[in-house]
């Protein structure tokens, strides 16, 4: 009998059989590209990647940041997200001069 063994790559499950094949692949996978659009405003995101695709990732975003400034939550909400997110997502607005006062 013959007896063989495999080293399954944990992404594409492709079979190697060497280890250094199976690493290789997996490696190669680590650069995968994954686009998304995110609201400046709440920081929800769509991938680019879904069945909407890149432009419909990017017009659902922007129909978000027009819903938040239509409700004239755009620097309130953006001001949070910002915090919230550590400084990732959201918008930091300076405050206006009558709250400074
Ligand atoms: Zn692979
Ligand atoms: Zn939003």
């Amino acid at each position: 009998m013959k007896k063989q063994t495999y080293y399954q790559c944990p992404v594409c499950h492709s079979s190697w059989t060497t280890i250094g094949e199976a690493i290789n692949c997996r490696n190669r996978h680590q650069a995968k590209i994954e686009k998304w659009c995110y609201c400046e405003v709440c920081g929800q995101g769509w991938n680019a990647h879904a069945h909407w695709g890149e432009k419909g990732a990017a017009d659902l975003a922007r129909k978000c940041e027009q819903e938040h400034k239509d409700k004239g939550e755009t620097e309130e909400l953006s001001r949070v997200t910002f915090f919230l997110s550590g400084g990732t997502k959201g918008r930091y607005y300076p405050l206006k001069g009558e709250e400074r006062k």
